[in-house]
């Protein structure tokens, strides 16, 4: 696709504002009549809206509501949470992935109580300044929370409205982004202008459109038949729903392998903690060593890494998972170290028991590997 064909943005102008207000006026509608009941929607309290919002990130509806749920029991309120430590928050958040948003959801909290007097601010630009909070956090916060008439566009907002106006391209691209974000901006506004007082249309505008995208204009297999906007539609009117939106080519995947190691000493287990600010920073996981090209088994080089004989090892599986476009296999290995193993003295970690161990956050794939892989405990005498 040459660069002017990748740059052009919408095939029709945005739609004027009559047009926009009628399909605004049928999405309220629908979505009051069809929003499925989420614990989240049951507030209008920043915080919890917050929460919400942060863990939605990435993650389907429905893994996100135990783990709402809960956050709520045990951090009620911004005062909580700011007062939680680190290590009970990413206890917490473990499973749900891309831990900095726990991390930065903390020292917001904290920012809010010095700053803010532990008030949630309802200005966009305040709230725009909060560590982790962009541009899409900010506009959800404001619009939901407060009614305010503050855009949002997310994955399932994209897909509505490149397909309701046949936007063409990439939709990550610069340019088509901010198209999207105008767009979005024009519907949040006409929202505001069709509400009555009493109704709250900007913070239910902005949820029918990511609803609309979650139930009926999904990836695959979209029900144009039962959507409320389908007379609008541009990509529905000329058939071309699948057309839309345009993908980007795919980043080229990475793959990358290590040895990891579960190391025994007296009935405890090694683990270390990732620095705060690396990826899945403040998480818990075992020494393990990446391996390079020439390494054909994985060893070889992890006995002379922890500086123990390689005929202790045991092996215990193979752990595959991906981040982003990473591919990431860890083969995992079992090894009893003797007292006098130095190793762990320049290696700085932390001897756990079995037990110690469930209550550390750990990556949702490894934590599923060692709920799962029981061996290791037998292995090690750990039951
Ligand atoms: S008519 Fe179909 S493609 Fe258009 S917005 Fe509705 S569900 Fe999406």
């Amino acid at each position: 696709m040459n660069a002017e064909r990748r740059h052009r943005v919408a095939t029709q102008p945005a739609a004027p504002g009559s047009e926009v207000r009628a399909a605004v006026r049928r999405l309220l509608s629908w979505f009051r009549r069809e929003a499925r009941d989420l614990p989240w929607r049951q507030t209008c309290d920043p915080y919890g809206i917050w929460i919400s919002e942060v863990m939605l990130q990435q993650t389907q509806v429905k893994t996100v509501i135990p783990y709402w749920e809960r956050w709520m029991r045990r951090l009620p309120d911004i005062r909580a949470l700011a007062e939680a430590e680190a290590e009970a928050v990413l206890k917490l958040w473990e499973g749900l992935g891309y831990y900095s948003r726990a991390r930065n959801l903390l020292r917001a909290a904290r920012e809010i109580m010095t700053s803010h007097d532990g008030r949630f601010p309802d200005e966009f630009d305040q709230v725009l300044q909060l560590p982790g909070i962009g541009r899409y956090t900010a506009g959800a916060i404001c619009s939901i929370a407060f009614n305010q008439p503050t855009p949002i566009v997310d994955g399932n907002i994209i897909r509505v409205l490149t397909r309701y106006f046949a936007v063409a391209g990439d939709p990550k691209s610069r340019a088509i982004n901010a198209d999207l974000w105008q767009r979005a901006e024009a519907w949040v506004q006409a929202a505001a202008g069709v509400g009555r007082s009493n109704e709250r249309a900007c913070s239910d505008l902005n949820q029918a459109m990511m609803e609309l995208g979650a139930t009926l204009c999904t990836p695959t297999g979209p029900r144009c038949n039962a959507c409320p906007l389908r007379t609008g539609c541009v990509a529905f009117r000329r058939g071309m729903v699948d057309r839309f939106p345009e993908r980007a080519r795919p980043a080229t995947t990475i793959s990358l392998r290590y040895a990891t190691a579960i190391v025994e000493q007296a009935g405890k287990i090694l683990v270390q903690q990732r620095a705060m600010d690396a990826v899945n920073g403040g998480l818990w996981e075992f020494p393990h060593l990446e391996l390079t090209v020439g390494n054909s088994g994985a060893v070889e080089p992890l006995a002379q890494w922890l500086r123990i004989s390689s005929d202790e090892f045991r092996a215990m599986g193979i752990l595959r998972h991906s981040i982003t476009h990473h591919r990431i296999t860890q083969e995992i290995f079992a090894v009893r170290a003797e007292k006098k193993w130095r190793w762990a003295a320049e290696n700085p970690g932390r001897w756990v028991t079995r037990q110690e161990l469930d209550t550390l956050a750990l990556t949702g794939p490894l934590r599923r590997w060692v709920d799962r892989q029981l061996d290791w405990r037998e292995t090690l005498g750990l039951r």
